[in-house]
């Protein structure tokens, strides 16, 4: 479904440049819970904004279901991309516009009729239990709430792939909980392929079939859950797993 290949990306700055991506090499099959963690700075971000071509790539391809997207430019781009779904630690939600207003807005982009963006967006709001918070604002909402109406708003244009990065990283141990397993719901219910980067390696135990460790812009290794983090071949595992107790 999703096919990285040496991927690189360099950032230039006044100061100097920094490798973010050291020639990434990864493969998430269709419907997978896959799981990304590594250490901060080890580029697990730049790769999410790499795919999504919110960050060009400096070299490097990737393929979403055997269409390479870094050749992609305007209109054919933005198709590919909600195919895509994003979900990010601060849930990025305008803050002037209600819970429904946020997961329109993708929908109204795309140029859906309006009647029908209404009754998908009661649909998935229905969906992530907040019927019944359709016109409240981002301020009014707990940061699980945000983070529901972040996930229906992702969930809005029926990806295949969600990228979350961090989803559950500004929210408590509990509510991390809810928002889990509301990505287990959207990947047994709705057959969507979920990518999480997360550095609670406990929500990748709970939920994860395979783990990406990635370290200094690459793949230290890279397999099922219970042999990477029950047996650590790279250096970078032992020191995650250490770190976390
Ligand atoms: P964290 O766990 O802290 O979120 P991360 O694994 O997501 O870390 P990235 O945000 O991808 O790490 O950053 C990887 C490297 O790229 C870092 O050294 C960072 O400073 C650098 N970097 C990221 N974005 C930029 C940018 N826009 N300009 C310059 N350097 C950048
Ligand atoms: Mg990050």
């Amino acid at each position: 479904m999703l096919e990285v290949r040496n991927l690189v990306k360099v950032f230039r700055g006044r100061r100097g440049t920094t490798t973010a991506l050291d020639g990434v090499d990864l493969v998430v099959r269709r419907g997978e819970f896959f799981g990304v963690v590594g250490p901060s700075g080890a580029g697990k971000s730049t790769l999410v904004r790499c795919i999504t071509l919110l960050e060009r790539p400096t070299t490097g391809s990737i393929r979403l279901g055997g269409v390479e997207l870094t050749r992609l430019r305007g209109a054919a781009l933005r198709r590919q991309r909600r195919r895509i779904g994003l979900v990010f630690q601060h849930f990025h939600l305008l803050w002037s516009r209600t819970a429904a207003g946020n997961v329109a807005l993708p929908l109204e982009i795309a140029g859906v009729p309006r009647d029908r963006i209404r009754h998908r967006v009661e649909e998935l709001l229905d969906w992530v239990g907040l019927a019944d918070k359709a016109g409240a604002y981002p301020a009014q909402l707990s940061g699980g709430q945000k983070q529901r109406v972040a996930i229906a708003r992702a969930l809005a244009t029926e990806p295949e792939l969600l990228l979350c990065d961090e989803p559950t990283s500004a929210l408590d141990a509990a509510t991390s909980r809810t928002v889990l397993e509301l990505l287990q719901r959207v990947h047994r219910e709705l057959g969507i392929t979920v990518l999480l980067i997360t550095h609670q390696l406990e929500l990748v135990r709970a939920a994860c079939q395979r783990v990406a460790v990635m370290d200094a812009g690459r793949i230290a290794e890279c397999g099922p859950v219970d042999a990477v983090f029950g047996r650590p071949q790279a250096e970078a595992t032992r020191r995650l797993l250490a770190a976390a107790g």
